[in-house]
């Protein structure tokens, strides 16, 4: 008889995004005149850049015609694509081949396709607080999750400890939730553990365009040793408004090896069995970000998210409240006043000013007392909510 996947029954239900909808559509019926601050969803507000829609008619237009029409992409990505994306990697001394690089259609489906390369019998760890796929696609698949909580003291950056039993590593750096970002050294750590232990680091660097400090890490590559033992899993999303467009990339290197096999090549022919490709008007319209044109158009619409985060970073303190991120990511992590819980610091803000956010218990246990903004907003809005936030904190 046929068997479900019975480890589906293991997952348990995300509350988080629907709590926060069934919260503020009750208090929108009762209170239908009073306008909503929203900094609770990761998701953007700026539309697609020039350079990128400019690509994305032409690639139609290529479309329409006999001549440059195009059927099947290559399934790995269009090898000009791979090319430019390994040299947005080089600018940064990361020294990567074309075929290290994979095109994709957008971080969430790589984190758990990825998977596949693995034996369901290893266990993964989990950095928390975290964005909740890293767990989902883990039950999913029935592997043992160990739960690495972070807190304050370490500034939500754990490091590894000798004896954790993990074989695959999630690394979120820049991180979602709590925008603390890795440095160098701390990474390095996390990269001889691996190597040491055989173990792959997944790491998610879907905020990596939001850094501003110089000395901070963009890519695991850029640490020694990250070749042999670590994966970068990376989405356009963010970077430039792709979040309904769809698209993104994975670095896989050829010295990942284990067990005798080698983890690109295993790739390559997951992506030729599993996948026909990402479309070809959508791998042109990507590939105009990383022009110089796109570039400067995607940092100036960065920099209106970023100046969002700036605005409620000096809001928080003046009122002294502790956070971290905002710098470096486009979240701002902040610990609840005195006597509040994630969940009731959320109703308090709604109720009394009309501004949301998500609650910080919804990123794992470790969570609770801590609150997310998400500086993707609307400007004016922002700034509205951050003198709402001071007036009601201060009071
Ligand atoms: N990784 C992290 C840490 C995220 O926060 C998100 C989206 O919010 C994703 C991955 C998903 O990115 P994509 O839109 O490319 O699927």
């Amino acid at each position: 008889m046929l068997q479900p996947n019975m480890h589906y029954a293991d997952l348990k239900e995300s509350y988080l995004f629907y709590n926060i909808a069934q919260k503020t559509s009750a208090y929108t019926e009762e209170n239908p005149d009073k306008h909503l601050y929203r900094m609770g969803i990761g998701d953007v507000s700026l539309p697609l850049c020039k350079a990128v829609i400019h690509a994305l008619y032409t690639a139609v237009d290529d479309q329409a015609k006999q001549d440059s029409f195009h059927g099947y992409m290559p399934e790995c990505g269009d090898p000009n694509l791979r090319e430019t994306i390994a040299a947005y990697y080089g600018k940064r001394g990361v020294k990567l081949d074309s075929e290290e690089v994979f095109v994709s259609s957008g971080a969430s489906d790589e984190l758990g396709d990825i998977l596949d390369l693995f034996a369901a019998s290893n266990t993964t760890l989990v950095i928390e607080p975290a964005y909740p796929a890293y767990v989902d696609a883990n039950v999913m698949t029935g592997r043992k999750i160990l739960h690495l909580p972070s807190g304050k003291d370490n500034g939500f950056l754990p490091l590894p400890e000798e004896g954790m039993e993990a074989d695959l590593l999630y690394i979120c750096s820049p991180n979602n939730p709590t925008g603390a970002v890795f440095s160098k050294a701390q990474l390095k750590e996390w990269v001889d553990f691996a190597n040491k232990r055989g173990a792959v680091i997944l790491f998610d660097a879907a905020y990596e365009a939001f850094i501003e400090d110089p000395d901070l890490p963009h890519s695991i590559f850029e640490i020694e040793g990250a070749r042999t033992c670590a994966i970068e899993i990376c989405s356009l999303s963010k970077t430039a408004g792709f979040t309904g467009t769809r698209m993104g990339y994975t670095v896989i290197p050829k010295d990942l090896e284990r067990a005798g096999m080698n983890l690109n090549a295993m790739w390559v022919r997951n992506r030729t069995t599993r996948t026909n490709g990402v479309s070809y008007i959508l791998q042109k319209g990507g590939a105009a970000i990383f022009t110089d044109e796109g570039q400067e158009q995607i940092h100036a619409n960065i920099q209106i998210y970023k100046n969002n985060a700036k605005v409620l970073m000096e809001a928080l303190d003046e009122c002294g409240i502790w956070y971290c991120g905002g710098k470096n990511a486009p979240y701002i992590w902040m610990k609840c006043p005195e006597g509040f819980g994630s969940w009731e610091f959320f109703d308090h803000l709604l109720h009394e000013i009309q501004v949301i956010g998500t609650p910080g218990e919804g990123f794992g246990a470790c969570g609770e007392g801590y609150f997310r903004f998400s500086t993707f907003g609307d400007p004016e809005d922002t700034k509205v909510a951050a003198e709402r936030i001071k007036k009601l904190l201060l009071k």
